[in-house]
């Protein structure tokens, strides 16, 4: 099958979160599978990464320049209009987004032609790419049936509105059009509500997370509109890239280890707690992560002093946002040293090492589509303590000690309180070393490979052609 990726991330080439990870995951394993995947996403005026290369012949297609990836894979498109560029960052988080996909957009839609390639499935992914499908179907010939669409939605409350006269300026007056009335409300045009109305199907993240938005309170105003959609919404859960994250081939944290040799995770410890000048020989958590209200690490700032007092954790935390998280957890970190590190800033190669080195992974989201730190935690027998909702619900069970069964701690309310009760229920079954050998191995055992996700995939694209669920032929 034909499949094309219209996304605003894909790791390696361009990453804040776990949308990149999820597009390069799934695009590589269909790939995988046999299916002919190409992955169009703008290019954003920042170098390539290493191994990565322009291809020297373009064929005159402009603006698609393809990238060479060091190893075989989906082919990589990016599209490069003045639009795409602001100052190297992916997203201005302003007006100045919406030339940029609108741009990319249109540069979906208008692909095949240009490169002579006609996509079974169009794949869009968040509202970067959401109008592919009104577009695609609004310009269709009336002989050429347009190529099918599925929309993905990665985390609803980013949902690309902005006001007409915002689109009128850059070109997208007939994006106008596209919306039906809900759309309009308030004279703002909402891509993602466009995409959820007009795409093929419309996929979330996890079965959790599209219960939840399917309700008011969860819904960020377009619960309505997902409802309509009846069973031609659903959650797929996404998937993890052992290649990319697991203890025995991680080239990033040291020391490679797995379920019949743990002890080289004592290693990735001790060198983490050195790199981060925490005291050794005590239990460590750790925390990967935006600093967004979405994420609660507020909960987790407040709650910091009773853990320091009731616990002899110490605590690697990295991220970068909210200037006023940033700020607190600082402090928090200036005034204990020796039990607090923290690091502000994206740094790849540091989430490897605390997600691999750390005991405990906590994730206090108030809201999580998938989550994927606590999927990637699990493998390296890193216990994720995590809240019940969306991703996290169906990926962590609540460990017990007596039954043996669960890999992690779950706590139900964004609170405090709440964040205290997990970790202090964790680390009592630290100081338990049977139970906490137990809990590890079953961590461990966690498979959400994204080979096997995919295929949830494939059986809707098949159910989107008509053309059931058969691949290219698998390579290996
Ligand atoms: P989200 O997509 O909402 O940010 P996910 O858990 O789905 O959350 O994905 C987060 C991804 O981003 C993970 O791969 C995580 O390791 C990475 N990540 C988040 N913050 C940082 C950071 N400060 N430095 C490096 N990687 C980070």
């Amino acid at each position: 099958m034909r499949i094309l990726m219209a996304c605003a991330e894909y790791a390696p080439l361009a990453k804040t979160g776990g949308l990149a990870d999820a597009v390069a995951g799934l695009s590589g394993a269909l790939y995988r599978r046999g299916h002919d995947v190409r992955v169009l996403m703008p290019r954003y005026g920042v170098p390539e990464p290493e191994g990565w290369s322009v291809k020297p012949d373009r064929a005159g297609a402009e603006p698609y320049i393809e990238l060479l990836a060091p190893e075989p894979g989906p082919r990589v498109f990016l599209q490069e209009t003045p639009e795409t560029h602001a100052n190297g960052a992916i997203y201005t988080g302003d007006d100045r987004d919406a030339p940029r996909f609108l741009a990319l957009c249109r540069a979906a839609c208008a692909m095949p032609d240009a490169l002579g390639w006609r996509p079974d499935v169009v794949h869009c992914h968040d509202w970067h790419a959401a109008l592919v499908p009104a577009l695609l179907e609004r310009d269709a010939e009336e002989r050429a049936p347009p190529p099918r669409s599925m929309l993905t939605l990665h985390n609803i409350s980013y949902q690309g509105n902005f006001a007409e006269s915002v689109l009128a300026d850059c070109g997208g007056g007939d994006v106008v059009a596209l919306a039906g009335d809900a759309g309009r409300a308030n004279s703002a045009v909402s891509f993602l509500r466009i995409g959820i109305e007009r795409a093929g199907l419309v996929t979330t993240v996890s079965p959790t997370y599209a219960r939840e938005i399917r309700t008011p309170g969860e819904g960020m105003g377009l619960d309505a509109a997902l409802r309509e959609r009846g069973e031609s919404f659903l959650g797929v859960l996404n998937g993890v890239d052992y290649r990319v994250w697991s203890p025995e081939t991680d080239a990033l944290i040291g020391t490679n280890f797995d379920s019949a040799r743990p002890e080289g995770k004592q290693d990735v410890k001790r060198a983490l707690c050195a790199e981060l000048g925490l005291t050794g020989d005590r239990p460590v958590l750790g925390v990967v992560t935006r600093l967004v209200e979405q994420k609660g690490v507020d909960l987790l700032v407040d709650a910091l002093p009773a853990l320091l007092e009731r616990t002899r954790a110490c605590f690697a935390l990295l991220g970068s946002g909210d200037p006023a998280l940033e700020g607190a957890l600082a402090a928090l970190a200036a005034a204990h040293p020796e039990r607090i590190a923290f690091a502000r800033g994206y740094d790849e190669g540091l989430a490897h090492r605390i997600i691999a080195g750390s005991d405990l992974l906590l994730v206090p989201s108030r809201y999580e589509p998938c989550g994927l730190t606590q999927m990637y935690a699990l493998r390296y027998g890193t216990v994720p303590v995590v809240r019940a909702t969306g991703g996290l619900a169906d990926t962590v069970a609540h460990f017990d000690p007596d039954a043996g069964t669960g890999n992690g701690c779950v706590f139900e309310h964004a609170d405090p309180e709440a964040v205290i009760w997990g970790v202090t229920t964790a680390l009592g079954w630290y100081e338990q070393g049977d139970a906490w050998r137990e809990l590890m191995t079953n961590a461990m055992a966690a498979d959400f490979s994204w080979d096997r996700q995919a295929a949830r995939y494939e059986t809707l694209y098949g159910a989107l052609t008509g053309a059931g669920s058969s691949g290219g032929g698998a390579r290996s």
